[in-house]
Formats: structure tokens, sequence, C-alpha cells
């Protein structure tokens, strides 16, 4: 499926929010690492995929009606055995089920467990003034609580994508802290730059997140993402 394919089946279903497996879809086109992820629609599927991807694996509702996934006991991080798998498949839907009755479950996504790194986000909404304007922070409470995040309008420049990350105060997190290993900054640049990239050739879509992207030393990788159309 082409991302416009993604889009257009969203909205054919009047839908304005795309699932994390849809979004992940359109932002691998667009060359933004994700985690590889797919739906499955039942226990047995949710088992064979695992075995595919390798253990440990991740599960997750694949639902446009759960926005906070982990919030809804909708997350299973980190399992290791066919058992763990069966079980966290069950698990979600009965949670989905009873905090969502009204919820479309499209199935469960299975995704390979991605190894620790220093959670940031990357996120884009529009302003009604400047247009599309993307965000960059330091994942977790440090965003939700000390909202430790820098914004620059939309198109970048390569030197905006280097000073958005390096004015955010946990910038020294990211240099490596305390004999931790230094983060790859020049390719959280060069995210921050797709993305900035593929909002430019998507107008239709109206807000994005990635919350939150894994950074390596040597790489990064998104393990969840957000996408929202517009009404156009
Ligand atoms: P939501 O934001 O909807 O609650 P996420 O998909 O972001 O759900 O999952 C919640 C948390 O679980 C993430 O912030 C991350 O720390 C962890 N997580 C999610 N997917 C993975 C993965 N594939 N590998 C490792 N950790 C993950
Ligand atoms: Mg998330």
């Amino acid at each position: 499926m082409t991302g416009q394919q993604v889009i257009d089946g969203a909205k054919r279903e009047g839908r304005n929010v795309l699932t994390e497996i849809e979004a992940k879809e359109l932002l691998k086109q667009a060359e933004i690492s994700v985690v590889d992820t797919k739906l499955a629609t039942s226990r047995e599927e949710a088992l064979s995929i695992s075995q595919q991807l390798g253990f440990p694996v991740v599960l997750k509702v694949a639902s446009p009606d759960v926005v906070h996934k982990s919030d809804a006991g909708a997350v299973k991080l980190d399992l290791r055995t066919a058992r763990q798998v069966g079980k966290a498949y069950d698990d979600i839907l009965k949670a989905v089920k009873k905090q969502y009755p009204e919820a479309k479950i499209h199935g469960v996504s299975v995704q390979k467990m991605a190894r620790p790194g220093v959670e940031v986000i990357i996120g884009m909404s529009k302003d009604p003034q400047f247009g599309p304007v993307i965000m960059f922070g330091l994942g977790g409470i440090l965003v939700e609580i000390l909202k430790d995040v820098s914004f620059r309008i939309v198109p970048l420049a390569r030197r905006d994508a280097r000073e958005m990350i390096q004015e955010i105060k946990g910038y020294p997190l990211l240099e490596g802290y305390r004999g931790q290993e230094p983060v790859d900054v020049a390719n959280l640049e060069e995210i921050i730059l797709k993305v900035s990239s593929f909002v430019e050739q998507h107008p239709e879509v109206e807000e994005l997140d990635l919350n939150p992207i894994f950074a390596y030393s040597d790489g990064a990788v998104a393990v969840d993402a957000r996408v929202i159309l517009g009404e156009s």
C-alpha cells in the first residue's frame, strides 16, 4: 500500500485518526525509521507473527478509537514466550472492550521489542497563523511535566533541526550524561528534516506524533506513531 492509499482508505471509512500500524506504514514510506509492526486479527496470527519477528515482542491494540493505548491497558511489553503472547492478546482485547465498549477494533499490532534508548518525541501540529510547526523534546515525564520542548516552522533547514535539538534543557542527556553513550544527534536531525518534508508533501495530515522515538548511539527508531488527518 502506498502512503496515499493508507490515507484514502481511512477517509473512505470516514475516519480522521490513523491507527499506529497505518501511521507507521505512512512514515516508513517517507523513510522514517519505525519498528516493524504487523496486524494480527487472531491469537494464532499474533503468535505466528511473533515467531516470524523473533522474541521479545510487544502487543498493542489496533484501534482508531483508542488514542492512549497504555492508559487503556492495551500495551504489553517484552513478551518472551508463546504463552505470554497468547495471554497478552486476550488481556488487551478484554481491557479495551471493557473500557471502550464502542471502540472499533482492527485487531492487535505485533512488533519487536526495541532495545532501550533515550526516549525523544517529534511532533507536528498546525498553528492557525504559522501553519505546520514541528516540535522536538525528550520523551516521558520530561515532556509531560516540564514541557521541555522546542518548535520550528515548516519547512526546516538542517540548521533549524540542529538548533531545536540543542536548545532543549535536557540536551545534556543526549550528549552522554554521566558516562552514558552520546546519542546520534545527526540522525535525529535527519528524522526531523524527513518529518518536515513529509508534512509538506501531505497537507492533509493535520497532526503527527512520534512518541516515543528511541535514540541510540547509532540511529534511532520510532516505536509509536499517531497521525490525524484534517477535514479537507
Ligand atoms: P501509547 O502512547 O498509546 O500509550 P505506546 O505505543 O507509546 O502507547 O507504548 C507505551 C510505551 O511503551 C512507550 O512509551 C514505550 O516506552 C514502550 N514501547 C512501546 N512500543 C515499544 C516497542 N516496540 N519496544 C520497546 N518499548 C516500547
Ligand atoms: Mg506513545
